[in-house]
């Protein structure tokens, strides 16, 4: 989830029926047909269960509707107009708890990768490999901008970012293979290897390591 307005995380809603601190949660995803939008990211919601609203609730909508839920208090961002939702059971809405400081690294991040994306237009000519390194290392990158840096990282022959490439954990085997295919490709047109021991990189015709003085 990406919020576009990161002020609502720092608002504070105190629910008006039992004066309780209410949880920032992520809005469920709803048909616009169902005309239930709220318009917002995120709502403010009452998730204490010794809550009036939500203990009484039970009752109120058995009478009324004949099945079982209740209602919990709610708001909208900016807004301290009072709403009730209805929930099916407690435990609606506690797995969409927004936790701020993760939506703000989060959200960094989702910025970084834009502007990294950005940037790969430019970069060769910029002679900038950082937002090439930043796609290729970043595993909640969408594929498309990663494989766009993979394809222009042997441009730069720069193999100084083959070290940061070996030591990062891919969660993705396809992105995984071709960088490893482009940096033996790199290694081959500069006559390099990495010694099998140290993996430092050396002469492509060397039988010994002239760092751990392995024999090859
Ligand atoms: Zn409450
Ligand atoms: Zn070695």
């Amino acid at each position: 989830m990406n919020i576009q307005n990161l002020s609502v995380l720092d608002e504070e809603h105190i629910c008006p029926s039992c004066k309780t601190k209410m949880s920032c949660c992520e809005v469920p995803p709803v048909h616009v047909g169902d005309g239930l939008g709220w318009g917002s990211e995120v709502l403010f919601i009452c998730l204490n269960d010794d809550c009036p609203t939500f203990r009484n609730g039970w009752d109120k909508v058995d009478v009324n509707y004949g099945h079982k839920a209740s209602f919990r208090d709610m708001q909208l961002p900016g807004s301290t107009e009072q709403n009730v939702m209805m929930v099916a059971s407690k435990d609606a809405f506690t797995g969409s708890i927004v936790d701020p400081e993760q939506m703000r690294e989060q959200n960094e991040r989702n910025i970084k990768e834009k502007e990294a994306v950005a940037a790969l237009d430019t970069c060769v000519q910029d002679n900038d490999i950082s937002p090439v390194m930043t796609l290729i290392l970043d595993e909640a990158a969408d594929n498309s901008g990663r494989l766009r840096a993979i394809s222009l990282l042997k441009e730069f022959n720069d193999l100084s970012c083959i070290d940061a490439i070996r030591n990062h954990t891919f969660n993705k085997t396809d992105i995984e293979q071709k960088c490893k295919l482009v940096i033996s490709q790199m290694l081959k047109d500069n006559y390099k290897k990495e010694c099998p021991y140290c993996a430092e990189l050396i002469k492509a015709q060397a039988k010994k390591c002239m760092h751990c003085n392995a024999d090859f």
